[in-house]
């Protein structure tokens, strides 16, 4: 049989108006969602970042304090471009993340505190389509991340954070995950593409301290977004995969 095209990308709601983007590193967002971020902030959405790791062992020739730093300056950077204007770091070891309690309940008291309606995070599942392994973060803070919603909304669940003002958070819609292999949604990003280029490269540090000489922000971005603008009809896009977080699945997200 000839291959298939892939299958058509629905555009994600827009009906929202705060989002909280849980991830495992500085740069994770920016591999593949800024773009995306960008649209959102434009029409006035309130955008939060939150990296699980500061990206500490992220650079062979630098230690982890000195790269904790430098990581921590360009994400508050690329962030600060697509109109995110909060940047919080959970200080969670970078390179060793396990899925478990302590993971889902500092993602706990993050939803119960911004109180978004959608949360955003990175691609999960094993690998990024073919045989292109993700890597074991990236894993366990997707999953944590699902689990750590859900406590969000359970005044049982880890009682301890309901303290001082802080209450149960149970109405987050859905889980978007950036460019997972398995994603039926997407974001036009046509036009808000070369702010996405843009973030990119302010991991300039980064970047080249994993001696990617020819690495080019624009080439890599247009790799799977004009790939994923074809299933949309546009020139770009953003692939994201939906978990409904409502009970049953509600058709405004699926
Ligand atoms: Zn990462």
């Amino acid at each position: 049989m000839a291959n298939q095209a892939p299958p058509p990308l629905k555009p994600l709601p827009e009906d929202w108006s705060t989002a909280v983007a849980i991830v495992a590193h500085p740069d994770d967002l920016e591999f593949g969602a800024a773009a995306a971020v960008a649209r959102w902030t434009g029409q006035g959405k309130n955008v939060v970042y939150v990296m699980v790791t500061s990206g500490e062992a992220g650079i062979d020739g630098l230690s982890p304090d000195e790269c904790r730093t430098l990581r921590e300056r360009e994400q508050v950077e690329s962030a600060r471009i697509v109109g995110v204007s909060e940047v919080e770091f959970l200080g969670f070891p970078d390179g060793i993340l396990e899925y478990g309690l302590p993971l889902r309940a500092a993602i706990a008291e993050v939803v119960r505190r911004h109180r978004p309606e959608i949360v955003i995070t990175g691609n999960f599942r094993d690998t990024w389509g073919g045989s292109s392994l993700n890597q074991a973060d990236h894993i366990a803070v997707g999953r944590s991340v699902l689990d750590g919603v859900r406590d969000a909304g359970n005044r049982w669940v880890f009682p301890e954070q309901l303290t001082g003002g802080l209450e149960k958070w149970g109405d987050v819609r859905a889980v978007w995950a950036a460019s997972s292999p398995e994603s039926r949604h997407g974001v036009d990003t046509s036009q808000t593409f070369d702010a996405g280029v843009a973030s990119l490269k302010a991991h300039r540090a980064y970047i080249d301290g994993l001696g990617w000489e020819h690495f080019d922000e624009q080439e890599f971005l247009e790799g799977f977004s004009r790939p994923a603008g074809s299933r949309m009809g546009v020139a770009f896009a953003a692939p994201f995969e939906v978990y409904s977080m409502t009970w049953g699945g509600g058709d405004e997200d699926d």
